[in-house]
């Protein structure tokens, strides 16, 4: 599996909204490919995050935001 592929269904992916066979392809895939755990993780914080605000309405690309307010936010607190 490709990394574009992998980051395409990582959402899809945390939900668990994926057909079991691709599920399990993505995780493999994130297993050793440190690019998309990182991906994943920053992800995951980015959900916690947007817990935290109650922000329930997602815009468009989404991810590529949040990733970089993520990174904004670990900076920030370092
Ligand atoms: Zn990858």
């Amino acid at each position: 599996m490709e990394c574009q592929l992998v980051m395409n269904y990582l959402s899809e992916y945390m939900d668990k909204g994926l057909h079991p066979d691709l599920l399990q392809d993505i995780a493999e895939h994130i297993k050793e490919c440190p690019n998309c755990e990182e991906r994943l993780t920053l992800l995951n914080l980015a959900e916690e995050f947007f817990t935290t605000l109650e922000e329930v309405d997602l815009p468009e690309g989404y991810s590529e935001r949040v990733e970089k307010l993520i990174r904004q936010a670990l900076e920030n607190r370092e």
